[in-house]
């Protein structure tokens, strides 16, 4: 007897919400001409980025980190890191060629909500006392030579103009911050303004991104490590460029000949397939028109775009019932996390979607509003995953462009960070599935796609011992 009423259910809904579906897999679809559009079009903004800043939407910021870590970096260092959702602080021991990491120590919080819409001073004073904190508890383990402050690598995690390695002014806040009185700042200084107040005596000797970060700490390890992604909250990439393929590079002299930039390519937006929701979803955002291939492709905005194509489909039909729930107005509430939940839930009756649902955004649903539910992720997470991957393909094409050969032709590793990648296995695959459909199984054999674990703030210190104002090692 239940069954002819659950048919009737299938069938009404399937009426009404069948055409946004359609509609929605036709506007995210990313089939290979629409990756290679979106991988020449990287390549090209790489390009244009580097002629001039404000050349294209990619600032290809000059990292001036022109030598990556050897394995003979030595000493005592600390790394601070401030990314999208966590404050980390870190201390290493750096033990030279054959002992390497000899220590580590570090600690995570995240990061307050209100110091994401507070004043500058509030978010430095936030870092300085953790720093304070965890640095006190160092005890008397070490001793530095007499008159050496203790040095720091900062991974800060937001668009900055670098005007050398240890310092550099805010562009803009991203990833949901709104901070006031930092942008148009040296972030450098303001650290140490609130260092002061804490009474700390250390100095920052490295400034870097957690791309270049995780570029640094990567390499460490591995001498193939050519490029370095992200996809976390936000995302940006990072590589190695010849110094003669960068025209508004000017005076500044690089004795390996190449250097690390930083691309920004978050802010990428060439050719990108968007809905209907992602516009929405922007203009309603804190910075409209901005960082729109990390709209499309980030962990902070995936769960968002889902939710909103899930109030149209319950406003549109009786798929969840009468009336649509409060909980599912609330922008963000639907996070990525819950959509890679329901994604791994291989029970039949889907009762972790159903449970998700319900409790995360008040939806009660059937087995088939589950199975639309789930076909709407998969859309999404198909969409940002091969986006991503075209992403990593447009900047080896710029790199195999540069040095005719010598990337496609060797092994080349990308390392990747981020929790987006680290805990999503549909959107690794998706991501890993485009990389080798645009390059062919022969060339993309070649490339490796390496997840780095926290390696930007080991990169950090790295950096911090290459770059360090002391002359000699202790
Ligand atoms: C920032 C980048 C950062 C990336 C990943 C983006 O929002 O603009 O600087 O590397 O997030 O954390
Ligand atoms: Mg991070």
């Amino acid at each position: 007897r239940g069954i002819p009423r659950f048919r009737m259910t299938v069938r009404s809904s399937v009426v009404s919400v069948a055409p946004i579906l359609t509609k929605l897999q036709k506007e995210c679809a990313t089939p290979l001409p629409v990756l290679r559009h979106v991988a020449d079009a990287m390549t090209a903004d790489m390009r244009a980025g580097l002629v001039a800043d404000g050349g294209s939407d990619l600032q290809m910021i000059l990292s001036y980190v022109d030598s990556l870590p050897t394995g003979n970096e030595k000493g005592l260092f600390y790394a601070l890191d401030l990314g999208g959702t966590n404050f980390r602080v870190l201390r290493v021991q750096l033990g030279g060629k054959d002992e390497r990491v000899v220590a580590t120590e570090f600690d995570q919080v995240s990061i307050p909500q209100e110091l994401m819409f507070g004043t500058s001073e509030e978010l430095f004073d936030f870092i300085a006392s953790g720093l304070a904190k965890f640095a006190k508890k160092e005890g008397g383990k070490y001793h530095l030579p007499r008159g050496r402050k203790r040095e720091i690598g900062f991974t800060f995690s937001f668009p900055v103009k670098q005007t050398s390695v240890d310092s550099g002014i805010l562009i803009k806040w991203t990833k949901g911050f709104a901070v006031s009185g930092t942008a148009g700042k040296d972030v450098v200084a303001c650290l140490n303004e609130a260092m002061q107040r804490q009474g700390l005596d250390m100095q920052v000797s490295a400034l870097v991104n957690d791309t270049v970060g995780t570029l640094a700490g990567a390499r460490y390890w591995d001498d193939d490590v050519m490029v370095a992604v992200i996809l976390g909250t936000g995302t940006n990439a990072c590589y190695v460029e010849c110094v003669d393929a960068i025209p508004k590079l000017k005076g500044h002299n690089s004795t390996s000949g190449r250097t690390i930039i930083n691309t920004e390519w978050g802010a990428f937006s060439n050719g990108l397939p968007l809905t209907q929701f992602d516009r929405e979803m922007d203009a309603e955002s804190i910075n409209p028109g901005e960082q729109i291939f990390e709209k499309t492709i980030s962990g902070m905005y995936l769960g968002e775009i889902v939710r909103r194509v899930l109030v149209k489909t319950a406003e549109a039909g009786d798929l969840f019932g009468e009336s649509v729930p409060e909980k599912l107005s609330t922008p963000f509430v639907l996070r990525t996390p819950d959509i890679c939940a329901m994604q791994q839930d291989n029970s039949q009756d889907l009762v972790d979607v159903e449970s998700i649902l319900y409790d995360v955004v008040g939806l009660k649903s059937n087995l088939n509003a589950r199975k639309i539910v789930l076909e709407v992720c998969d859309t999404i997470v198909k969409r940002g995953g091969r986006l991503a991957g075209a992403g990593i393909v447009g900047i080896l094409q710029k790199m195999e462009e540069e040095s005719k050969g010598l990337i496609y032709g060797k092994r080349t590793v990308v390392a990747m960070d981020g929790g987006l990648y680290e805990h999503f296995s549909q959107y690794r695959r998706y991501l890993q599935d485009a990389v080798t459909e645009l390059l062919g199984s022969e060339i993309s054999k070649n490339v490796v796609i390496e997840h780095t674990k926290d390696g930007s703030g080991i990169g950090a210190a790295l950096l911090a011992a290459s770059n360090s104002k002391y002359e000699h090692d202790f």
